[in-house]
């Protein structure tokens, strides 16, 4: 029987051989505990090299919900999150991880919220970094308050990819077609009406995680270019500081002459100097640089992703 309202779940993996089935277990639970929606489940295969796929097509074998795209390489979570948004037909599409650390037990009451008409969106956050190293709750930490402070978009802190959306946000998201994607800063800068949910901190069901401090780093980076443009005015700021500061060490040096005369000693600290300025000025280079490397990638205009194999549409 045919129901009224089609909702996709789109699950990027990478290496999850292991937890692929664990989510399918739980997710078919919740989703058979909702007759009066249709399921599809996207799962976004991101070029791993273990038995993830051989997973997914054995359960696409027994379940016609389940479909796949995989990819021909590795593209990352956000290409293949993208993937999904343009592969889904749902008249609501959630993105969610596999390794059950988005509890899929939340989506009864996400369509809930979403079917009053109130909300175009519901995401998540969790409220603890429970279980997280400290030095990356600190640096998440200092990122979150940098960005916020320095963007017009606002990055919630905490927020996961974990959303269920309208298909009128889906396409809007759709319409950002930028490479160098971060989607927490995207799904907020297309606005709509969101519904903040809170939820504990789980540990991964299975597998382990595959952001190292480093990649998180580097992911921090491509968020603060694509959503401020603060950094490039800092070479313009330190400037003027310096230029007003070395007026003031120029009349200081004169007066000194005048009184004491001899007054041109200091090479230690004139090295120091050097290296100082030029430390700075290599710096806000390398700000620029960060800038113009990003918008060399988006004008090749490459591909975001490249499907090596995905299910047949036995969509009638
Ligand atoms: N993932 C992906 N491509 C990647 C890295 C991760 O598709 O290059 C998927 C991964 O399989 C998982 C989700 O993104 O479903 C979140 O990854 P992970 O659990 O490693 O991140 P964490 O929860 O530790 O932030
Ligand atoms: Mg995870």
């Amino acid at each position: 029987m045919k129901k009224d309202k089609l909702v996709s779940l789109i699950i990027p993996c990478y290496f999850e051989e292991a937890a692929v089935p664990l989510f399918y277990q739980e997710t078919a639970k919740v989703m058979d505990s909702l007759p009066q929606y249709d399921f599809e489940l996207i799962f976004v295969d991101d070029g791993s090299r273990d038995n993830t796929l051989a997973e997914i097509k054995k359960l696409s074998a027994v379940d016609k919900r389940v479909k796949y795209l995989s990819f021909s390489r590795n593209f990352g979570k956000e290409s293949a999150m993208y993937a999904g948004l343009e592969y889904a037909k749902g008249d609501y599409v959630a993105t969610m991880d596999v390794d059950l650390q988005d509890p899929p037990e939340l989506l009864p009451e996400m369509l809930c919220l979403l079917e009053t008409g109130e909300y175009d969106c519901v995401a998540t956050k969790r409220i603890s970094r429970k279980g997280e190293p400290p030095i990356r709750s600190l640096f998440a930490r200092a990122f979150y308050k940098i960005i916020n402070k320095i963007s017009q978009t606002e990055i919630v802190d905490g927020a996961r990819d974990y959303r269920l959306m309208t298909r009128q946000m889906v396409n809007s998201v759709l319409q950002v077609k930028e490479y160098s994607r971060f989607s927490k800063g995207i799904f907020s800068w297309v606005g709509y009406r969101t519904k903040w949910l809170e939820f504990q901190n789980t540990e991964r069901i299975a597998g382990e995680t595959k952001w190292s401090f480093w990649k998180l780093f580097l992911y921090s980076i491509d968020c603060i270019i694509a959503f401020s443009t603060v950094p490039l005015s800092l070479a313009s700021v330190l400037g003027v500081v310096f230029c007003l500061f070395s007026f003031l060490a120029i009349v200081v040096i004169i007066i000194r002459e005048l009184i004491w005369q001899g007054s041109a000693y200091g090479w230690p600290s004139l090295v120091c100097i050097i290296f100082l300025l030029s430390g700075i000025q290599l710096f806000c280079m390398g700000i620029q640089g960060q800038y113009i490397s990003k918008t060399y990638m988006e004008t090749k205009n490459r591909p975001k992703y490249l499907i090596k194999e995905q299910s047949e549409d036995n969509d009638e």
